[in-house]
């Protein structure tokens, strides 16, 4: 479908009064530069309390170890708090960094930013990846990192203009705080003219980052067809909370036009052979495949449904009859078609797909129309299946009221899905909830939820502070059975899980809990090779799993990179590589994320040595969470359902398959059995495995019993920095 964008709302008409309402708080030149094999070896240091603005170096050590991205996030992190800080203490830092090979402009999926901070949700460090041009541009205007750390004492906006060489402070009042129109109307402010927008990004939250603790980060890109700004979101642990109690507004950067060798590469055609290879792989391959050009992730929907991992009323079933409603086909018609939707330059796999025309149905927008930026598949899953949601027009609308308020699509799914499960069970009701009926299904009232949250009124406020919290509040009301409330709701270290049902994969379970951040699946999707393909039965070949695939994973955060590109598309003959372990990594991809490493930093790397760079920061990360209180076995335990059903209703809709483990494997005749019975035995043998796999797991880490890493495991990694045995040391006995 092609669609006339003039029908747009338009929010840019009083950009001139509003720019000319800007006061400059802070105004400090810099001599802009071009990034040498990747690195311009300085960050940028943002102090919002005192207003100073100051260039830090990048060392080698920083860069032989933390690498970039995720690495510089947490090594910068680390060196800013302690271990009594929390998210809100003002020396918590917001640490935005691309990493060496992002901004290339030759491999598809290059334009990654990682975000790194003290998360609102889970009190430890979380790292979230993200689309957009902020991060690259950042680049190209001169630092391999931006930190925010500090507290404004009103909204103010920092400015990185790398054309003029300048960094600015300014208080911004009239611009609004959503991101839909905020991403605009700074981009309309700081472009030199239309064909100069592109050069202009953004990183702005919305009013959910003020009232909740689910609040992420919208990255725009301008997209010069639509002629509208774009968002990606780094979406999980609550960074947009951050942001906002910082004061922060909005981050801007206008950066020099873009060409296809400014990271100045050691070695350029290394690095545009391998991405000619992909580019082919992805034009010739993608229709077969994933339809990624066509429909993002959405594809996803049908495909989980038929392997019972959509989850559906929070996380009780794996697929619903109504699903085709809000399948790949339906997101084929609503996405407009024939526009290369990529999120940074070079991205032929081009998967951010916008939904054009969207009338807002509700709130202070209601009547408008928007450009929605997707639903991805974890969209559509956990705002529309988890909560009974099969009408894609409210999918849309959650989709675009979660972006523009700041609000994570993930965690609000999560959270509206245990509330709505919670309405059902009668551990919440319309009095409780101020007159909401959260019943499955119910997508106004979803809304409603939405905007008291992001207004921090009202039940939206409870619901806002997340599913850990949720779970505390309502068993001291003496609204539920604590125990109960923990087994249904699905959050680990605080953070929501994500939108696979991981009930019959053990592998998964441990791929979202035995995780440093908590239950994302940017760190292990294990459920075909582990359930489906059933590729990995023991412990040991599990564990093995969980050691490379979490870690070959970081790597894209430390490097800038985006992971759809790696196994969203494969070369036709990777089928028959022998073995499947091997085939899963594909080994073919691999090779050409060694050449684009390697031809663009100069530094000689095999295989191999890319997986020993994920495990220092791996294992950094791991002692940081000790660090602040947290880091251990205890921490990464897994709510029930994550692992097997907790009711009578579940079992009983899978009886066949459970009835069938109990005969089989547990050697116990189910005949006879009442149902509660059959449920307690069962959970009893999964409990049990799961403590197995976490033993595997952790001996295959190189970490003690209780999550530890061990000396030799620092030492091994050269990361046996006496400030990180000071903290291992006590707990190592
Ligand atoms: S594959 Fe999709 S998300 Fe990844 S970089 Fe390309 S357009 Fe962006």
């Amino acid at each position: 479908m092609t669609y006339d964008y003039t029908k747009r709302t338009n929010y840019t008409a009083d950009v001139a009064k509003m720019k000319a309402a800007h006061k400059i708080l802070k105004e400090q030149s810099y001599k802009p530069s071009l990034p040498e094999k990747g690195y311009n070896n300085r960050t940028l240091r943002i102090d919002l309390t005192t207003l100073t603005i100051t260039e830090e170096p990048v060392d080698d050590k920083m860069k032989e170890i933390f690498i970039g991205g995720r690495g510089f996030g947490l090594w910068r992190l680390w060196n800013s708090v302690k271990p009594t800080s929390t998210w809100r203490s003002p020396e918590n830092t917001i640490v935005i960094s691309p990493g060496p090979v992002a901004g290339n402009t030759q491999y598809p999926g290059s334009g990654k930013s990682l975000v790194v901070t003290l998360s609102p949700l889970t009190d430890i460090p979380i790292d979230s990846n993200v689309g957009g041009y902020y991060g690259p541009l950042l680049k190209f205007s001169g630092f391999d990192a931006i930190e925010i750390t500090g507290k404004a004492k009103t909204d103010v906006v920092v400015v990185v203009d790398g054309q003029k060489g300048t960094i600015t402070i300014e208080e911004a009042p009239l611009e609004e705080v959503n991101s839909h129109v905020a991403a605009e109307q700074f981009i309309h402010e700081y472009a030199n003219d239309e064909a100069d927008m592109r050069n202009v990004s953004t990183v702005t939250v919305g009013r959910g980052g003020d009232n909740c603790r689910i609040g992420c980060l919208n990255f725009s890109w301008f997209d010069v067809r639509r002629k509208a700004a774009r968002l990606k979101q780094a979406g999980r642990g609550g960074i947009g909370t951050v942001f906002r109690d910082k004061k922060v507004k909005a981050l801007v950067v206008h950066g020099p036009p873009i060409k296809g060798d400014m990271n100045q590469p050691v070695n350029h055609d290394k690095v545009a052979k391998a991405g000619m290879r992909l580019h082919r792989e992805i034009y010739e391959n993608d229709d077969k495949q994933c339809h990624m050009r066509r429909q993002g992730t959405a594809h996803l929907v049908e495909i989980m449904d038929a392997y019972d991992l959509l989850p559906v009323h929070n996380f009780q079933y794996g697929k619903h009859p109504d699903t085709p409603k809000i399948a790949s086909w339906v997101w084929d018609h609503r996405f407009t078609q024939g526009i290369p939707d990529g999120c940074w330059y070079g991205c032929s796999m081009a998967c951010s797909k916008g939904a054009d025309g969207h009338i807002v149905m509700t709130g202070p927008y209601k009547g408008h129309v928007v450009t929605v930026d997707g639903p991805e598949y974890e969209t559509a899953a956990g705002v529309g299946a988890n909560c009974g949601i099969f009408d894609p027009n409210w999918v849309l609308e959650c989709n675009f009221y979660c972006d523009t308020y700041g609000i994570d699509t993930i965690s609000f799914g999560t959270s509206c899905s245990f509330v709505m499960e919670c309405y059902q069970r009668g551990i919440l009701n319309a009095e409780r909830t101020g007159g909401f009926e959260l019943t499955w299904g119910n997508g106004a009232a979803q809304m409603e939820l939405m905007h008291q949250m992001a207004r921090g009124e009202g039940f939206g406020k409870i619901a806002g502070q997340g599913v850990m919290r949720m779970k505390r509040i309502f068993a001291a009301k003496g609204w539920g059975d604590a125990q109960f409330l923990d087994d249904i709701g699905m959050e680990n270290k605080g953070l929501e899980y994500s939108q696979y049902v991981s009930k019959e994969s053990l592998a998964q379970q441990g791929g979202y809990a035995l995780t440093n951040k908590g239950p994302q699946h940017d760190e292990a999707w294990l459920i075909f090779m582990d359930m489906v393909n059933k590729q990995i039965p023991t412990f040991e070949a599990k564990a093995e799993a969980l050691h490379y695939f979490p870690l070959w994973r970081t790597w894209f955060g430390l490097n800038g990179l985006c992971k759809l590109p790696w196994n969203d598309v494969e070369p036709p003959d990777n089928q028959r590589v022998n073995d499947p372990m091997e085939a899963a990594k594909v080994p073919e991809h691999i090779q050409n994320y060694v050449d684009i490493f390697t031809g663009i930093t100069g530094r000689q790397a095999s295989r191999e040595d890319l997986i020993t760079m994920s495990q220092k920061v791996y294992n950094f990360q791991r002692v940081f969470n000790i660090r602040m209180g947290k880091g251990l076995r205890k921490y990464d335990k897994a709510p029930y359902r994550s692992k097997g059903p907790v009711t009578v209703e579940e079992y009983e809709s899978r009886a066949e398959r459970y009835d069938k483990q109990i005969q089989e494997v547990l050697k116990v005749d189910p005949r006879g059995k009442s149902t509660a019975d059959k449920v307690a035995l069962l959970r009893q043998y999964r409990e049990d495995q799961y403590e197995k796999l976490t033993d595997a797991v952790y001996q295959r880490r190189g970490w003690t019993k209780d999550g530890v890493p061990t000396l030799e495991t620092l030492k091994k990694l050269g990361i046996d920095f006496p400030e990180i045995v000071e903290v291992v040391k006590p707990l190592l006995g």
